[in-house]
């Protein structure tokens, strides 16, 4: 069985020194005796600037939080200014990095190709993409929206390898969603998991569709977590923006996952 995963993207919030206080602060919360949480893996993407703050308080104090970046250059090293490498990240102990975000995707021309290249960069370099799909408000409205993220989907997999596509993270964040407090239902977001994972039935395999763990993002908060967890077998935790920049709605969130 897949375990769950609730995942903080920060964006571009919290310095390193903020970066610092959120994490002990978070830690603190987790450790409460009184405050239990499933055994869910609890994970934060931090700013590049931040990561290594993130990472040494991580390791010194042994918490139990991964972490992970939200970009990554789709080259290895040399003349390419202002990239970071996977081999950078992998050497920061991220563990996962998120791919072809709708803001990137919006703000960075970042097409399909080079999301293909950035889901091999992470994956060579020995960590787990979390690639990002999801339909705008327009596909909602012209009903295309399941066929559009499938589709999102089946572009940047097609040519990956069983044992490749087995090591995906994939969250569904429907754009209409995402930072407008218009949370999906419980039904479209675990219709859409359950697209995604048919899908991958069909182009791999069982033990593909059965390992690929699939996120809901978009709105998440303490209140709507449970309802969203509950409504069906497809949905394996969250990708949360703005809620996972206060630690006590970051943790409630992990506890109700
Ligand atoms: P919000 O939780 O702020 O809607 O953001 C979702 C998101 O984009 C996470 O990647």
């Amino acid at each position: 069985s897949r375990k769950p995963l609730v995942a903080g993207n920060w964006k571009m919030n919290f310095d390193h020194i903020e970066a610092t206080y959120f994490v002990q602060k978070l830690a603190w919360i987790l450790r409460d005796a009184h405050f239990s949480y499933r055994n869910c893996e609890v994970m934060l993407m931090p700013p590049f600037t931040s990561i290594r703050s993130v990472q040494v308080l991580i390791e010194s104090d042994r918490l139990k939080l991964s972490y992970g970046a939200q970009y990554v250059s789709v080259t290895n090293q040399g003349a390419f200014t202002g990239d970071v490498s996977a081999d950078m990240l992998a050497a920061l102990g991220c563990s996962y990095v998120l791919v072809g975000h709708s803001e990137r995707r919006k703000y960075h021309p970042e097409d399909d190709a080079n999301i293909v290249d950035q889901v091999r960069a992470v994956l060579a370099a020995g960590m787990k993409p979390i690639l990002c799909v999801g339909e705008s408000f327009e596909e909602r409205r012209q009903g295309i929206e399941l066929e559009y993220a499938v589709g999102q989907v089946h572009d940047v997999t097609r040519d990956l390898s069983d044992q490749q596509a087995s090591e995906l993270v994939i969250a569904y964040e429907p754009v209409w969603a995402i930072g407008s407090g218009m949370v999906a239902t419980p039904q479209i977001a675990q219709q859409a998991a359950s697209a995604i994972r048919s899908h991958l039935r069909s182009e791999y395999d069982d033990n593909v569709a059965d390992r690929v763990r699939i996120l809901y993002g978009g709105s998440v908060n303490p209140s709507n977590a449970s309802e969203l967890m509950a409504s069906g077998r497809d949905i394996d935790g969250f990708l949360v923006g703005g809620a996972a920049l206060d630690a006590e709605q970051f943790a409630t969130i992990a506890r109700l996952t």
